[in-house]
């Protein structure tokens, strides 16, 4: 059985019973790019998955392919789940998908989606009909070229039509605006774009007919998004009924550890933005283990164990684990973390460190460390990655410790940037970059492909950064790390961490739209 699913515009939410009942159920699930990962997490963690959506640049899989995949992985008697953004049979070729089955007599069926007209509107205040201003609807496709000879669009009857709401228009809106305008719509008409409906990162941008293409621009709308067309259009100035998050229109490039849990990206996300995420940092284990097991054979000499980040805690334990190691080989050993996510991590083995800096600098642990006032002569096992500076060695041999100074991991970069990161800074879509650490921007900026002609930022040599794009970092080290590159970071987060990252590009942003306003 093949189930072509409807999963919505984007809030989960919207997702029928049945389509629940059937993605409970799958045993394959071939899903789009618009299709909501938390539909996907709906499927259980042993169903295949597999991606037939289209890459940025290029289709993962042709409309041929994926038709013969779901014939074959139906031929095999396997329960697979067709996930679609909005509804199979609007856009969706779901019309093309359900004929090749048929043709091949496997059998299926289709469960509706709210498809993006629907769902997008309710959710910008855009009632589709109004007794008062529009009794007809269409929804038309933007993405056929008006141009091409022996277009089937019919623009003089779609000028007749009340509310016109073009699917896939963005990249045309120019175009659509002239047609319709040509074909006898007022130029005055009110339009409507609502950009990834139904999402966090929901927007609505207004506009006339005459000025739509300008204000998009201007406004960097981009797919996925709706243009609506008709006096409807202006009921979302009074309807709209969901406050815009203050991250909404704005592309967010998260530049992050691989291993690290993505709290970052999940926290800019309900605040609106597009987040993407590009690994700059890959962990690996260390080549060799001989110092680490010789630490974690004496553990009980140590006075003091110091930890800076969760990785290392992470690592510190996996390895403990394998040497068959019990948490009382800790016993009386006191405990120290850089900062409160490595506490976190600490905490989870039930490890409670005894000193958590207030400031979380690798400085201010060894001050507050020197502050425990007994290291003269103790051990100090430091487990740490890599790449760490020296500064925190340096202060406890100050204070007297002798210090086992202890890789744990192996930061490593990775190959590439993923496409749609590449993608989204070729085509200037991003708004803001994170950086979480050094290693974040010496990595990313490895990563970046060089482009001579283009205009950049940073020393001659250096990376290719579009001028608009605004840099936040975490702390003044990393920031420092940025300036050696040429690039100068748009804001700070104080206090250095998570929540103060976002706190900081928040406030730039609220300053910005205060400057636009006034
Ligand atoms: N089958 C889908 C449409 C797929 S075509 C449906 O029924 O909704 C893809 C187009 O749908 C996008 O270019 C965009 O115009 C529209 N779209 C999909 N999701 C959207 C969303 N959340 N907000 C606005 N438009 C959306």
């Amino acid at each position: 059985m093949v189930v072509l699913l409807g999963g919505g515009p984007g809030d989960p939410g919207l997702l029928t019973r049945a389509g629940a009942d059937w993605l409970a159920r799958a045993e394959v699930v071939v899903y789009d790019r618009l299709a909501s990962p938390e539909l996907l997490d709906l499927a259980p963690p042993s169903a295949e998955r597999i991606y037939a959506g289209k890459a940025p640049g290029g289709h993962a899989m042709t409309q041929e392919q994926i038709n013969a995949t779901l014939v074959e992985q139906g031929r095999a008697g396997r329960r697979v789940v067709r996930l679609k953004g909005g509804d199979p049979f609007v856009f969706g070729r779901g019309g093309e998908e359900a004929a090749a089955l048929a043709e091949a007599g496997v059998p299926y069926c289709v469960v509706p989606g709210i498809t993006a007209a629907i769902g997008a509107c309710a959710y910008a205040g855009i009632p589709l009909t109004d007794r008062r201003w529009a009794s007809s609807v269409a929804l038309v496709t933007g993405h056929e070229d008006p141009d091409r000879p022996g277009s089937r669009m019919n623009w003089s009857a779609l000028a007749g039509i009340d509310t016109v709401v073009f699917y896939m228009g963005v990249g045309n809106l120019a175009h659509i605006a002239e047609r319709l305008i040509e074909a006898g719509r007022p130029p005055a008409t009110p339009t409507a774009l609502v950009e990834r409906g139904t999402t966090p990162a929901q927007r609505t941008v207004l506009a006339t007919l005459a000025s739509v293409a300008e204000r998009a621009a201007e406004q960097r709308v981009q797919a996925p998004a709706l243009l609506v067309v008709g006096e409807v259009a202006r009921l979302a100035e009074r309807l709209a009924w969901r406050a815009p998050l203050p991250l909404a229109g704005r592309t967010v490039l998260v530049t992050r550890s691989r291993q690290q849990a993505s709290a970052l990206a999940g926290r800019l996300r309900e605040l609106g933005a597009a987040v993407i995420e590009a690994p700059t940092i890959a962990i690996e284990p260390p080549e060799d283990f001989s110092t680490i097991d010789a630490a974690l054979a004496r553990l009980g000499e140590y006075g003091l164990v110091a930890f800076t980040s969760a990785n290392g805690v992470e690592a510190f334990l996996a390895r403990g684990r394998t040497l068959g190691l019990d948490g009382r080989a800790l016993a009386g050993v006191r405990l120290a973390a850089v900062g409160p996510a490595t506490a976190e991590a600490m905490r989870k083995a039930f490890l409670e460190p005894d000193v958590v800096p207030e400031v979380f600098t690798a400085d201010a642990l060894a001050a507050a460390l020197a502050s425990l006032g007994d290291l003269a002569g103790r051990r100090v096992l430091l487990a740490r990655a890599d790449i760490a500076r020296p500064a925190l060695v340096e202060a406890l041999a100050a204070a007297g410790a002798i210090v086992d100074d202890i890789a744990f991991y192996r930061t490593v970069a990775p190959e590439a940037l993923p496409p749609e990161a590449l993608d989204a800074l070729e085509n200037n879509r991003v708004d803001w970059i994170t950086f979480t650490s050094s290693s974040t921007v010496t990595n990313f900026l490895e990563l970046l492909p060089r482009r001579p002609g283009r205009a950049q930022r940073g020393p001659a040599a250096g990376a290719p950064l579009p001028a608009a794009v605004r840099l936040a970092s975490i702390g003044p080290i990393t920031s420092e790390t940025l300036r050696e590159h040429g690039l100068e970071p748009t804001v700070e987060a104080s206090p250095h961490d998570i929540p103060g990252l976002l706190q900081a590009i928040l406030a730039a942003e609220q300053a910005g739209a205060e400057g636009a306003s006034a």
